[in-house]
Parts: structure tokens; C-alpha cells; sequence
């Protein structure tokens, strides 16, 4: 069946629940960093599908073994043993330093399941009264109703409350108020070690040692959400020890799939040790097809993508500086690796649309923040280009 524009948005407007608000172009295939809408129109992707597609588009390595797993076997639920589950559980413990994992469908239920697993283990150990979150301000962990506790912006909380109660929130920028709100009965404190939602907010190295401090004092546990800062997103597998973070429990999703929707959440064998048969599960978490993609993801990861994004990342932060030098408007640059934001004297919308325009794939987050996220297989010459294009669009703004 082929179908037109028309059709697609009529059809979607019709049909689709409109929970979600639109750029005007319908995009039909991808190859490497770039992506084709209906009319055969090509974009620089700067955006990955909001961190995901870390190998890029229609990457022949990934869709070869999703190919062969989809031919061999997809799905067989938790029900039984299958060879790949404990094959990437042990790469990541390897990768993260936690021992063991458990595999979800996506950063919200990574999350969730961090969230729990922090409940269940003071519950384990008959402490009744560690019941309680300590987030920060800025913060974005997830839609679903735990994650959607901890996560700050009011406009994503409001209209769901009331939420789960115990749930208090630290100033990033004034760390010291984790001295009142750590404390004997939280659970424990959690935090992206790069805010991503927020508006690219890497963690100061200051606030990171206070959380540390903190959990230390108080023997809360330290949650690090790596769902869009960790998977090699940064330059290394996590960003956690770049600030100096040890987390007991850590949330992974986007990126670590190539596309194929997976979630972990890595514990430490403390926490896991608490966690009985039946206390928590999801019916796909860990299907082979997860899986595959996400050892591929690793593989290319460790055959030198890792290396060429730090590479890439210096070029693309010293274009940044040097976009940062020519346009006054631009009030910050803030980021790592593949995870850059470009924080403006107003709203950035208006950008967005002006960089489609040019043929470049941005997005908007925290009002005032251009938020770049580029497939980990972005070349020097691919952030020359997107970035002349951003330097454009920002001059005609
Ligand atoms: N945690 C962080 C840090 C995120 O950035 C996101 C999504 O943007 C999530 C959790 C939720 O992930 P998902 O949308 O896959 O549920």
C-alpha cells in the first residue's frame, strides 16, 4: 500500500492520539547519519530519534543480525532460559561495574525498576521507614507514574497528581540542601549524571561530590539515569565516573538498542541480592531481539565508535565555540561527547523549524535549549555541514 502526505497526517490527525506535536515532514528511509522524507528530500539527523539510533540508519550490520534472530527467534518471555540475555547482562556488568542486570523496554522502566529495586531493599532488610526519593531540580526520569515522581518539570507532573508521596527536590545549583533532605529515611537519591530534558545540564563536579557525600552520611542508595548521557553516549560507556558518581543502581535505555526499544537497570550485588523470584518483571524485557541489537550496539561500540565519538565530539564542541563566538545570542554551551546544548537568550523554537528548513534535524528542550544528539556514526564532515546549516538558521532567527 502506499499512501501520500495527505494520507499520512489525515490518517494520524484522524486516528492517533494526539498526545504529540508534530514537525510537518513525513521521513520514509535512512541511511547512515541522514534521513529521506516523501520527497526523496535528504536531512543531517542531529537528533537520533532523541538519542537512539546510536549506529544511525539502516545500518547493515544491525539489520543482518535482526534479520538472522527474526529467521531463528524473536520471543520467548521469562519463562525460559535463552542464549543472549545472560550474554549482554555480563557485557554490561562488565561495561558498568554492577553486577547484575535486568532488561526492560524502555528509560522509563529502567527507571522504574531502579526506583523499585531502592524500595524493596530497604524492605528487605526491615527497614520500613526508608521509603523516600530525593531528585533534583531540572530533572527528567520518565512518564510513568514512579519515574514521573522524581521527574521535576511541573507540566509533566501537574496534571497526574497526586504522585507517590516521599519525593523531595535538591536545587542542582544549591547542593547544599541535600544536608536537610538526605537523610534516615530515604531510599535513595537519584540523578542524571547529565540532565538531559532539562536543557543539557552536565552534573558539577561540586554537586556530584555532595550527592556522594550525602549517601555516605546517610547510607541512602545513588541512582544514576544514564538513559541518554550512558551507552557510549559521551565518548565513554557511562558519564557517571567522569563526575566521580559510584551509583548502586544505574538506568540505561535509548542508545543501547541501535532502535530496537530495550531498557536495563544495573545493581550492585547488595541491592540485587535483595530482590526475590516474582518482585518484579515485564513479559518482553530481554527478548532476543533486544538483545542481538543491543550486542551489536556493543560490538561496534568496542570496534572503534567509541574512539571516533571522541574524536568527533572535539570538532563538534570547538564548532560550537566557534558558533558561540559569532552569535551573541547564544548565552551557553553546555554538553559532551554526542550530547551537546545550546542555550539561547529566549525560546528556540523558531530554530527548529529554521534548521528542518535547511535540511538539519534539531531539537528544543527546556525552552531556551537547541538540544544536539547525533547518531554515534556522525562524521567530521557531517558536523561541518550541520553545523554551517545551524550557523544559518541561527542568523536568520
Ligand atoms: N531518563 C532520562 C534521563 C531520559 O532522558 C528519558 C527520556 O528522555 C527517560 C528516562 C525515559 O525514557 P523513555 O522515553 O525511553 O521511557
Amino acid at each position: 500500500m502506499t499512501t501520500t502526505t495527505t494520507d499520512v497526517k489525515a490518517l494520524e490527525s484522524r486516528y492517533v492520539l494526539q498526545n504529540y506535536k508534530r514537525l510537518p515532514v513525513v521521513f520514509e528511509r535512512g541511511s547512515g547519519s541522514r534521513l529521506f522524507d516523501e520527497h526523496g528530500r535528504s536531512y543531517l539527523d542531529f537528533i537520533s530519534g532523541i538519542g537512539v539510533a546510536s549506529l544511525g540508519h539502516g545500518h547493515a550490520g544491525l539489520a543482518q543480525a535482526l534479520g538472522d534472530q527474526a529467521l531463528t527467534l524473536s520471543h520467548t518471555s521469562n519463562l525460559y532460559f535463552h542464549p543472549l540475555q545472560g550474554e549482554l547482562a555480563a557485557r554490561l556488568s562488565a561495561l558498568t561495574g554492577l553486577q547484575r542486570a535486568f532488561f526492560c523496554n524502555s528509560g522509563t522502566e529502567a527507571v522504574e525498576a531502579c526506583l523499585k529495586f531502592a524500595r524493596r531493599f530497604w524492605n528487605a532488610k526491615g527497614d520500613r521507614q526508608r521509603t523516600k526519593f530525593v531528585a533534583f531540580t531540572h530533572s527528567f526520569h520518565g512518564r510513568t507514574m514512579g519515574s514521573l515522581s522524581v521527574t521535576w518539570e511541573p507540566h509533566c507532573r501537574e496534571p497526574f497528581e497526586p504522585l507517590i508521596p516521599g519525593v523531595s527536590f535538591a536545587s542542582i545549583d544549591n547542593v547544599s540542601e541535600l544536608d536537610r533532605l538526605v537523610d534516615a529515611t530515604t531510599a535513595a537519591v537519584i540523578v542524571e549524571p547529565i540532565q538531559g530534558e532539562g536543557g543539557v545540564r552536565p552534573i558539577p563536579a561540586e554537586a556530584a561530590r555532595a550527592i556522594s557525600a550525602a549517601c555516605a552520611r546517610s547510607g541512602a542508595l545513588l541512582i544514576a539515569d544514564e538513559v541518554q548521557s550512558g551507552s557510549g553516549r559521551t565518548g565513554q560507556f557511562l558519564y557517571s565516573p567522569a563526575i566521580g558518581l559510584t551509583p548502586d543502581c544505574i538506568a540505561l535505555g535509548k542508545a543501547l538498542g541501535g532502535g530496537m526499544p530495550i531498557g536495563a537497570a544495573m545493581l550492585s550485588d547488595q541491592v540485587a541480592a535483595t530482590i526475590a523470584a516474582g518482585d518484579h518483571g515485564t513479559t518482553y524485557g530481554g527478548n532476543l531481539l533486544a538483545c542481538r541489537a543491543a550486542l551489536v550496539v556493543l560490538d561496534e561500540l568496542e570496534r572503534g565508535l567509541q574512539a571516533s565519538i571522541r574524536r568527533v565530539s572535539t570538532r563538534l564542541f570547538d564548532g560550537l565555540a566557534a558558533l558561540r563566538a559569532r552569535h551573541a545570542s547564544i548565552v551557553d554551551v553546555r554538553g559532551a561527547g554526542l550530547i551537546a546544548g545550546l542555550e539561547f537568550a529566549t525560546d528556540a523554537a523558531p530554530l527548529v523549524t529554521a534548521a528542518l528548513d535547511r535540511g538539519l534535524l534539531v531539537n528544543r528542550t527546556a525552552t531556551t535549549v537547541i538540544r544536539l544528539l547525533p547518531p554515534y556514526v556522525v562524521t567530521e564532515q557531517d558536523i561541518d555541514e550541520g553545523l554551517a546549516m545551524l550557523d544559518d538558521a541561527i542568523a536568520h532567527v
